[in-house]
């Protein structure tokens, strides 16, 4: 007998909501998650003190530890702490690198993680990587996916507003990503899975064409639900694959030429919006770099601060920083005045 079907990895619990913080307690018992066992909740330095305080009624039992930065060695420390207390689960409340740097400490403790998004700002939230700093750079390390997730949106309003448009970034360029895979399997017969395609693609579509922005607890609910299921997407496919192509090759290429330029979400965005100006593909790449306008993300190399030549220079490093992934920029193997002149005619083509 053939099997029927498969079992996909999925968390217990998924809610985006306003008041999350606040009665994570009465959530978490709802769930089943953290049922006698002791809890212990990691916060970021910024809020740690607020956070704390929102949560002291419902988890008043839980013991709350300081997440210094999103690095391998804070992760660590946090991991070696989470052992020794021989805790049942533990709550990461904050931003990207508390998630992460709380993700990659439960996994080295062997207990479960419930991630708590306090912004939108990538698709990290629900993804089986936590992207940790470490001297010789930044990593990716795999993880398991977090039992459950929350997202509280009254944080998310109050979060740098910076911050939250650039999740819209990030899942946009999840369109440029599947285009990539699928020039992948044409080009080099590689497997590719249909489900991971439709669950990333049907995230970005969700929000591509949405006239409302991030003042809206509408728009925000689908950008983070956009987020969460590009985070499955990965799961499911086993990598990054539907939600990372040429847009990510050249957002770690700006991130090793370049540190401290932009952030994630902004330059996958630009990556997505470049990438599908390589492809000739016009009405895509009107169609993002009008999703990316009308939500005031940048658009060009000067939107970030960098030349035209300096962006060719990221356009020319780009493929060696994911060796083996196969994308348009792998495929069409620019040399460097082809570069320069493609980003030349997009900076005409685009630039205001
Ligand atoms: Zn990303």
């Amino acid at each position: 007998m053939p099997l029927l079907a498969r079992m996909l990895p999925a968390p217990l619990l998924m809610e985006v909501r306003r008041g999350a913080v606040a009665e994570l307690g009465a959530l978490l018992a709802d769930s089943r998650v953290a049922t006698s066992g002791r809890v212990a909740v990691a916060v970021g330095p910024g809020q740690g003190d607020h956070i704390e305080s929102l949560i002291a009624p419902t988890l008043g039992e839980a013991e709350v530890f300081r997440v210094a930065d999103g690095t391998v060695d804070a992760a660590v420390s946090l991991g070696a702490d989470l052992r020794k207390g021989a805790y049942e689960v533990v709550v990461g409340v904050g931003g990207g690198k508390t998630i992460d740097a709380t993700k990659y400490a439960a996994s080295l403790a062997g207990i479960p993680m419930v991630a708590v998004a306090t912004n939108l700002s990538h698709d990290g939230i629900c993804s089986p990587t936590a992207s940790l700093v470490y001297e010789g750079g930044k990593g990716s390390f795999g993880v398991p996916m977090p039992l459950a997730i929350l997202v509280d949106l009254d944080f998310v309003h109050n979060a740098p507003k910076t911050l939250v448009k650039a999740g819209i970034g990030d899942v946009v360029s999840n369109l440029s990503a599947i285009d990539d895979w699928q020039l992948g399997n044409i080009e080099r017969g590689e497997p590719i899975d249909g489900l991971a395609c439709s669950m990333a693609r049907t995230a970005a579509e969700a929000l591509i064409g949405r006239t409302d922005g991030i003042e809206s607890d509408a728009f925000l609910t689908v950008l983070a639900e956009s987020l969460i299921l590009s985070g499955m997407s990965m799961v499911i496919a086993g990598s990054s694959r539907p939600a990372s192509g040429g847009d990510h090759e050249i957002l770690h290429a700006v991130d090793q030429l370049f540190p401290g330029t932009s952030n994630h979400g902004e330059l996958a965005g630009i990556g997505a919006a470049f990438c599908y100006f390589l492809r000739d593909d016009t009405a895509r790449a009107d169609q993002v770099i009008d999703c990316l306008r009308r939500h005031e993300l940048p658009v060009v190399p000067a939107d970030i601060g960098l030349t035209s030549e300096q962006f060719a220079e990221v356009v020319a490093l780009a493929p060696s920083t994911r060796p083996g992934r196969y994308t348009i920029l792998e495929h069409l193997r620019m040399q460097d005045s082809e570069i320069h002149d493609r980003v030349g005619d997009y900076v005409r083509a685009y630039g205001r």
